[in-house]
Parts: C-alpha cells; structure tokens; sequence
C-alpha cells in the first residue's frame, strides 16, 4: 500500500480544485455548512469539527445542537451563526447519543453529508442522498461488520466494499488514508504525519470536507481534497514535532497559500 493503481492527488490538482471565490462571490454564493455535531458529554468535538469547518473555504458555517455547545462553539467561532438554509451537513463528530436523531434531522434536507464517528453507528445502508462517510478502521470494521484486524489488512478492498455497499463516498482515516468511491475509483492521501494520530483530528477532518462539499466540490472531491489540506496542515503545525487537533485547521490557510498558482 499504496498499490500502483491508486491514484494520489498532486499539488496541482489541489489547486485546481479548490473552490476559490469569484469577484462577484457573497457568502452565500460561496456555500454554508451545517454541523450538527457534539454534546454535553462531548462538547470539544463540536470546537474541533467547527475549527475544520470555519477556515474560509465556503461562505458560513452554522452550528445546530445542545444550547450549552452552541454558546461555547461561538464563543471560540465568533464567525458560526445558528439554524438557517446550508448546502451541507456534517453529522456525528461527538455526538454520543443525540447522534441519530442528528443524522435523521440532516436528512430531511435532502443536502450531501459527511457522516462521522456516532452517526455513523445510524447508517445501515444507502442514504439516499450524495455522501462522505469518515470512518476509522473500527468503524469501518463496524459497517462491514467485520474485525478491525481485518481492514487493516486489506484497507483498500475493505474501503472498496464499503463505498459500493453504502453507495456513498468512503473515506477511510489512518495511517493510510483512502477515499473509495461507488464506482471503483479510490485515491490515496499521502500528505499526513504519524503525530496526526491525536484524538480530534477527525472531528477537524469532517469540518473541513463538509465546507468543501458547501462550497460545491462533489464528495470525491470534498473528501479527497478535504484530506489532502488536513494533512498537509497538521504537517506544517507539527513541524516535525508534536500537534494537537486544535492546531491544524490554524494551518490549513498557509497550506492553500503554498500551492501552485494554476488558475
Ligand atoms: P479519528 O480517528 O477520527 O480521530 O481521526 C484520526 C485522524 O488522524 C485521521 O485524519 C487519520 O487519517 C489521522 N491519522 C491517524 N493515525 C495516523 C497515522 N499513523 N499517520 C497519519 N495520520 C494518521
Ligand atoms: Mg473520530
């Protein structure tokens, strides 16, 4: 891994990509997320979920959840609003229990979501709307209903098998990320470091890919584009050293910076 036949973002794909506002852009034009994510129990994955989301990729972030969580999120974001219209959800990051009725509640909008960590427990098959699931290797183990040992394994026919048996978009967190689409096609983020293995920077990886999937990007794209950033950004807050969840959406503007001018 990874096998000859992935494929690997390069720079100037990134650049490509990433969607950047035109001259006439609003806020609105540029996309708003939505993130349904944490609890009481887990208010800090809200933060980090809503740190990922609010790094200028898309036009607004909005937060929906626990009063209590709602007034922290702000007051650490004063830039997320409240309920309101978004072009996307990310649902689950610390979400414990209320995280099933999150999941039902995104839905109903009938917008793309990325599905994370607790939410993920609520899927049991095609959501029926365009979708980025986020496990890690025991919640994908979860999904196939298989051991953990064996998706580490064999991540890529496990992502694979998962991205055709949910019709969605799987993107598959760990030392090796992997992003497998419905159709076979699956890309390969190398821009990660091993101090990225630090809890939260999955909560900061769903914010970011739900502001790409607002600001339009489809979910391959969002999510592969979304890993590409997360990665390269804990490499620049880590430096070669230690880093915390908290410190790579902070590096994620530097890293959009830094790729090539191909526009
Ligand atoms: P989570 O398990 O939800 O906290 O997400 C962990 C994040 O850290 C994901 O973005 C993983 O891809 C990343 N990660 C975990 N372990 C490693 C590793 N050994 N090397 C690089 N990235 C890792
Ligand atoms: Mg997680």
């Amino acid at each position: 891994l990874p096998a000859p036949a992935l494929e690997a973002l390069q720079p100037d794909d990134v650049a490509a990509l990433l969607p950047r506002p035109a001259p006439d852009a609003q806020k609105y034009s540029r996309g708003v997320v939505g993130l349904r994510a944490g609890s009481a129990t887990y208010p800090g994955a809200a933060l980090l979920c809503a740190g990922g989301a609010a790094t200028g990729l898309c036009g607004m972030v909005r937060y929906v959840g626990d009063e209590t969580v709602a007034r922290q999120v702000r007051e650490a974001h004063p830039e997320i609003v409240g309920e309101g219209r978004v072009q996307a959800w990310v649902v689950g990051p610390g979400g414990g229990e209320q995280a099933g009725e999150a999941l039902s509640a995104a839905l109903a909008d009938g917008v793309p979501l990325v599905v994370d960590a607790d939410a993920l427990q609520h899927v049991d098959g095609p959501l029926g709307v365009p979708a980025v699931l986020t496990p890690h290797a025991g919640e994908l183990a979860r999904m196939l209903d298989v051991e953990r040992d064996e998706v580490e394994e064999a991540p890529l026919a496990h992502v694979s098998r998962a991205a055709e048996q949910y019709d969605a978009v799987v993107l598959l967190k760990g030392r090796h990320t992997l992003v497998a689409t419905p159709d076979g096609r699956v890309r390969a983020t190398t821009t990660g470091v091993p101090w990225l293995a630090t809890a939260g920077a999955g909560d900061v990886l769903s914010g970011l890919v739900g502001a790409l999937l607002a600001a339009g990007l489809t979910p391959y794209d969002a999510a592969s584009v979304g890993s590409w950033l997360h990665g390269a950004a804990a490499t620049v807050a880590s430096s070669g050293g230690p880093v915390v969840a908290g410190q790579v959406a902070g590096a994620v503007a530097a890293v959009v910076r830094a790729l090539p001018d191909v526009r």
